[in-house]
């Protein structure tokens, strides 16, 4: 197996990364997760915007250009021979003896690895559930940052409780997952948190968005509360891995249970058809 290090491609028993990596002491750093279908990154172009977005938000210089980046990333997902799978891309801001002020002169360091990974169909049938848990997180989600702490947090006591994801709430407005987006659907009508500074703007998500008017679905970006969360028709959540998720329980702050519905259905569908896979 190769992974992507600096400006090689070597074998990952021979990867390591440097004792003063700002990543290690600080989580400064930035990353993407890509799914890959039939061998072919999906909404490749969308994951590097949103990087180089993170990378600017950061004061990150890029090290390479965003053709590079997508070049060697589709030379290893070639040498690891990934068919169905992720790409992990990872950019910290680079070595320096521990100080929280930063230096502008040193070289952001990148690695990536790729994994083969199934399609949660099983999953996507029958629905997740969710627990329901007060976001603690920083005011700047919107940066797709490796500092995760409080995604850490909430996903683990998500399966503590049996849950399968977290549902984060920011007292009583729905934000999103751990690691994921939440859409509720009412009367037609989907609904997810505003792309601002509380949430990450997922790539998924953005693509819902586009399917929704596909299929000709009214979709709006308004908060909504944990009240017309259990009031809901349908709940489901997005993100690169889950793809199209339906939700058929909520435990922790607020508790309900409902069926997948039309309407995620449809979406779901109409996810399959934009993927390679079919
Ligand atoms: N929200 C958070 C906090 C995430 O970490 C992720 C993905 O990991 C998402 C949302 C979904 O984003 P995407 O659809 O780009 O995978």
């Amino acid at each position: 197996e190769y992974v992507w290090l600096k400006d090689k491609i070597i074998s990952r028993h021979d990867a390591y990364v440097h004792f003063d990596d700002r990543g290690y002491y600080f989580g400064d750093g930035i990353y993407e997760v890509i799914r890959v279908y039939d061998g072919l990154p999906f909404l490749f172009d969308e994951h590097f915007e949103r990087f180089l977005r993170s990378a600017k938000e950061l004061d990150m210089p890029l090290p390479y250009s965003i053709t590079t980046l997508k070049e060697n990333i589709r030379h290893l997902l070639q040498k690891n021979d990934i068919k169905n799978g992720y790409v992990y891309i990872q950019m910290t801001r680079g070595e320096q003896i521990r100080d929280h002020l930063y230096s502008r002169d040193i070289i952001p360091v990148i690695t990536a690895f790729t994994k083969e990974a199934e399609i949660p169909v099983t999953k996507q049938t029958n629905g997740i559930s969710l627990l329901a848990t007060e976001d603690i997180r920083w005011l700047r989600c919107d940066i797709k940052t490796i500092n995760l702490l409080g995604n850490v947090m909430a996903k683990r006591r998500a399966e503590d409780y049996y849950c399968d994801e977290a549902l984060q709430h920011r007292g009583d407005i729905v934000t999103e997952g751990s690691s994921s987006n939440i859409f509720i659907v009412k009367k037609g009508v989907i609904y997810t948190h505003p792309a601002n500074h509380y949430i990450l703007n997922g790539i998924t998500r953005q693509h819902v968005f586009n399917l929704a008017q596909e299929e000709k679905i009214p979709i709006f970006e308004e908060a909504f509360s944990l009240e017309e969360t259990i009031n809901a028709d349908e709940i489901f959540v997005t993100s690169t891995t889950l793809e199209i998720m339906p939700v058929i329980n909520i435990k922790g702050s607020i508790e309900t249970s409902l069926q997948p519905g039309t309407i995620t259905r449809k979406l779901q569908q109409a996810f399959k058809e934009h993927t390679h896979a079919g």
